[in-house]
């Protein structure tokens, strides 16, 4: 059994508590904030997001606040007109053996938090401690220093604290975020303000993902929370806030600012949500490795991407899938080579994701205009054909199959 310590109890710091958890090692996780809370809003769990979940064994946990959605809606900013409908519902479940779903990020982060902690289940219960922060990553003696000076020392220490990990700094060294250009505006819709509006109902009957593309916006709409609210996420053009935060508040007069002269329903939306939050969204670089020694680098603290291709959860679940996997009945002498494995499986991968998701920005953000009507053209034609994601929604999930079958189900 490995003494095991994650850095960070988000989506991957607890999916990966819970893997190793199930894999028979001992795990520890130190979580800066005071509460495993309910922040975030709607994220989209692809095939392979939930293909991860099932691995983990929390898949079913997740359902009862999962939507599953039925097609994905390409839609044109001025009148919402559909460019392209991709299928997903029964034709994706059939075809990459899994369910595309859509969660609010709190409900997964609670699901990954109850599996890793409850007392039944196999393996030992993760301890989550909070208000841990790490101060301090040294990866020559696998230990960190907790602010306030307390020392603890692992068999193998996991670095899921985001992207602006200190662990990445250590194993890694290098770059800073950089502001990416964009910003991102949340607002969540009651579904009863849906239905109570006639021109707003249609997002309420059908349960689809959308993402509504103009010059220099997009905007996402997804139902969470079982179908009782509408998430809408909204990808701007604008200079970087002072607010470094996941949970900025904002207004619907600074949203709309960046909305004048789309579809009027994009403003009935804001007008019937609640709060309006925002946040910066920034980028790093792929990078080289993940791995020094006995300590390694998963999720946004490896490979933190834009959301332009809705896979930052994804992919942190398939690295904690991959890690666990390399684990089972590891030893603290085994734990280095693992760990290089765990780093040629997911790195390419993982940089490939971060890749694809800044090429999607400039095909999202078009002008009007003769690169906008190929662009649109392009997305009709491929749209009603689910191969060409078959790389991302179907590639991690036969990854992480075949690693099954050579080391046995975590
Ligand atoms: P994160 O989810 O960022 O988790 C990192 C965790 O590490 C955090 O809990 C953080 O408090 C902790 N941490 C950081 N530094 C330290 C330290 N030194 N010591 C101890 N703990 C530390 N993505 C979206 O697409 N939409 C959203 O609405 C959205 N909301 C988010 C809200 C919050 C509060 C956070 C933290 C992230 C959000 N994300 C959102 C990002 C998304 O969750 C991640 O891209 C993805 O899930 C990968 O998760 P991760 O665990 O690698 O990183």
């Amino acid at each position: 059994m490995l003494q095991v310590l994650v850095i960070g109890g988000g989506i991957g710091g607890l999916a990966a508590a819970v893997g190793l958890r199930r894999a028979g090692h001992r795990v520890t996780v130190l979580e800066r904030s005071t509460s495993i809370g309910e922040v975030g809003a709607g994220v989209g769990m692809a095939s392979n997001a939930t293909s991860a979940l099932e691995f983990l064994g929390v898949r079913s946990q997740l359902e009862p606040a999962a939507n599953a959605v039925e097609a994905w809606l390409r839609r044109r900013w001025k009148d919402g007109s559909v460019i392209g409908s991709v299928p997903l519902g029964a034709v994706a479940s059939e075809r990459y053996s899994s369910p595309f779903w859509t969660v609010h990020r709190g409900d997964l982060q609670a699901v990954l938090h109850q599996a890793a902690t409850a007392l039944n289940g196999a393996g030992e219960p993760v301890r989550v401690r909070l208000q841990s922060k790490v101060a301090t990553l040294d990866t020559a003696e696998t230990c960190v220093e907790l602010e306030g000076g307390e020392k603890l020392a692992a068999d193998l220490i996991v670095g899921a604290d985001g992207i602006r990990s200190i662990a990445r700094q250590e194993i890694a060294g290098g770059d800073e975020p950089v502001y990416s250009g964009n910003a991102a505006y949340r607002v969540q819709v009651p579904r009863e303000a849906l239905l109570q509006t006639e021109s707003l109902r249609s997002f309420a009957e059908i349960p689809t993902m959308q993402t509504w593309m103009g010059p220099g916006a997009h905007v996402v709409l997804m139902p969470v929370k079982g179908g009782s609210v509408l998430n809408m996420t909204v990808c701007v053009t604008e200079p970087q806030s002072s607010d470094p935060s996941w949970s900025g508040s904002s207004s619907a007069e600074d949203l709309l600012a960046n909305l004048q002269g789309w579809d009027a329903r994009m403003e009935l939306l804001v007008r019937s949500g609640g709060a309006v939050n925002r946040w910066d969204l920034f980028d790093r670089e792929p990078l080289s490795r993940w791995v020094a020694g006995r300590t390694c680098l998963l999720g946004d603290a490896a490979h933190p991407m834009l959301p332009y291709l809705g896979q930052g959860a994804a992919q942190a679940l398939e690295d904690a899938v991959a890690l666990s996997q390399g684990l089972i009945a590891a030893d603290p002498g085994s734990v280095a080579e693992q760990l290089q494995r765990y780093e040629e499986l997911r790195l390419p991968r993982a940089s490939e994701v971060q890749n694809g998701s800044r090429a999607n920005r400039e095909l999202f953000h078009y002008q009007d205009g003769p690169a906008q009507v190929i662009r649109d053209a392009d997305l009709a034609a491929r749209s009603p054909i689910l191969a060409g994601f078959d790389w991302l929604w179907g590639g991690g999930p036969s990854q992480l199959k075949s690693l099954t079958e050579t080391r046995g189900a975590i």
